[in-house]
């Protein structure tokens, strides 16, 4: 029943002419406009004393509005109205969570426009990965909604042999602080906070310090959808202050966090020093996520994903291809055909229609990511690197690069941009580089083209990671259909858009009945 009517959303066609010039003109409308926000606690904006600006990644002297951040005894009194609100909201009928869902995803689609003109503005995404991004968004409303309803409506009757009536009960295990990433401000963001709340927590939403203003509309259209005040509060902050504070109270419910590794292991860390509620920590992380192309493969196909899978959203994807294997026989023609793809991939203003690329978050990440060029040219080989237009200097631009190293080793941690390692092998290395690559720890996406189906299903079940992608790019996980997660070091498990992913903010608790 859970895969019966429901439909994930269409989005929107941009090749057709009439759908996307009506849309590009209603996002063009909102470039000079600026925002302010701030937390958001029992329903109430608050003006905290420390207010952020935040300016364009693809243009940094472009503000796109200020945004006030929380300190701890703002995020203590979230806490307190959460704690206080939690019974009667998980007590609440599932039916009246699943609508209010239900009619979060139909405001956000009303103003779609807006946020994706805020998901490129704030966070440097791509038109058409904004329109992905609120499709994603709106999915997971649904998805979970109905699965809430399925999971939850009911208590599960249980064999009573002694004669007595024995029923399972699902139930929301508190407060969870839910932590999200600045690269899917919206999908993730929500993906996050609905789980959680349809399945009767209350949640306080701490957005990544990058995009707290599109994560700030976002948090007004869920209460305008009727999630009660006190039962979602938002708080934007820093994560040093605010995140670290609030995973280490001894009252929440769980954790779900998206981030990067180090992030995941300190909040870890901090549950477990903690005293009180022994909590889940829900956590997805990146990956060091490699391809394998064979010698079997159709190499303008497999450009075609390699293209994709590295350097969309400028590589700024957990799933991202970083690290891709080309069997030695077809290595020369897969280059050469890479080196011509990329000559063609545009870099540029990421609220433009023609632009495939975009700039990176912020300065940090330019850096970082230019130094790992820098070092890995020593060794490496210069494969190929996109142009960058003039106008592009006042952005955080980092041109897509290709480069042909020799080791996976060679990589000491995740690069996360628009940078493709590039590997040849042998038939006769096979083993070593699934042992390579599985060594890594890391464990979120893989991705394999061959026409033997044989080889590539051996290949698919001999790497450990939570997604594998055949013949195809490996990015863009669509929910219900390609729940999403890693292990190891990508994370604990849980697959977003999954029929398994909900069963994670849940406890469970049986009545035995002998009246
Ligand atoms: N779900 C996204 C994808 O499949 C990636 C999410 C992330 O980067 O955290 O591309």
């Amino acid at each position: 029943q859970i895969f019966s009517d429901r439909k994930n959303s269409l989005g929107l066609n941009m090749n057709v002419h009439s759908q996307a010039d009506d849309f590009i003109a209603a996002v063009q409308q909102y470039r000079d406009k600026q925002w302010q926000g701030g937390p958001i606690v029992n329903g109430d904006v608050v003006d905290a004393h420390h207010r952020v600006s935040i300016s364009s990644p693809q243009e940094m002297d472009r503000t796109v509005g200020t945004i006030s951040w929380g300190d701890k005894a703002l995020a203590e009194k979230a806490l307190e109205s959460a704690n206080a609100a939690y019974r009667r909201w998980r007590d609440t009928d599932v039916e009246i969570r699943a609508k209010a869902l239900e009619k979060f995803a139909d405001l956000m689609e009303a103003n779609r426009d807006e946020l994706i003109a805020l998901c490129s503005l704030e966070g440097g995404k791509s038109l058409q990965d904004g329109i992905d991004e609120i499709r994603e968004a709106v999915d997971f409303c649904r998805y979970y909604a109905v699965q809430a309803r399925e999971l939850m409506s009911e208590p599960t009757e249980l064999p009573g042999p002694t004669g007595e009536d024995n029923e399972l009960f699902l139930q929301g295990r508190g407060t969870f602080i839910c932590i999200s990433p600045w690269n899917f401000p919206v999908a993730i963001f929500v993906g996050q906070v609905v789980a959680a709340l349809v399945t009767g927590n209350c949640v306080i939403a701490k957005p990544a310090e990058q995009t707290g203003l599109v994560a700030f509309r976002t948090v007004q259209l869920a209460l305008e959808a009727g999630i009660p005040g006190d039962v979602l509060h938002f708080m934007p902050g820093s994560g040093a202050e605010i995140g670290s504070y609030l995973v280490s109270q001894e009252d929440i419910g769980g954790v779900c966090f998206t981030g990067s590794t180090y992030t995941a292991q300190a909040i870890n860390r901090a549950l477990a020093a903690r005293t009180g509620n022994i909590v889940p920590l829900i956590a997805e992380t990146g990956g060091q996520n490699a391809m394998l192309i064979d010698s079997t493969a159709l190499p303008e196909q497999a450009v075609t994903d390699i293209v994709g899978s590295a350097f969309k959203s400028a590589g700024q994807r957990c799933s991202a291809l970083r690290v891709l294997y080309v069997q030695d026989d077809i290595a020369d023609r897969v280059i050469e055909l890479l080196k011509g793809a990329m000559a063609e991939l545009k870099v540029g203003d990421p609220m433009l229609h023609e632009t495939d690329v975009g700039p990176v978050i912020d300065g940090v990440s330019k850096t970082n990511l230019e130094r790992h060029i820098s070092d890995i040219t020593q060794t490496g080989r210069l494969i190929g690197r996109a142009q960058l237009p003039e106008y592009t200097q006042g952005g955080l631009f980092v041109a897509p690069t290709a480069i042909e190293i020799d080791n996976i080793n060679q990589l000491v941690k995740e690069n996360f941009g628009p940078i493709l390692h590039v590997i040849r092998y042998k038939t006769s290395e096979l083993d070593d580089v699934i042992k390579s690559i599985n060594n890594t720890g890391f464990g979120l996406t893989f991705g394999i083209h061959s026409r033997n189906e044989t080889f590539a299903y051996d290949v698919a079940r001999r790497i450990d990671v939570g997604n594998v992608y055949i013949n195809r790019n490996q990015i863009g996980a669509v929910v219900g259909v390609q729940p999403f997660g890693g292990r190891g070091r990508s994370g604990t498990g849980p697959k977003a858009g999954g029929p398994h992913y909900l069963t994670r903010f849940i406890t469970e608790k049986t009545r035995s009945n002998n009246i």
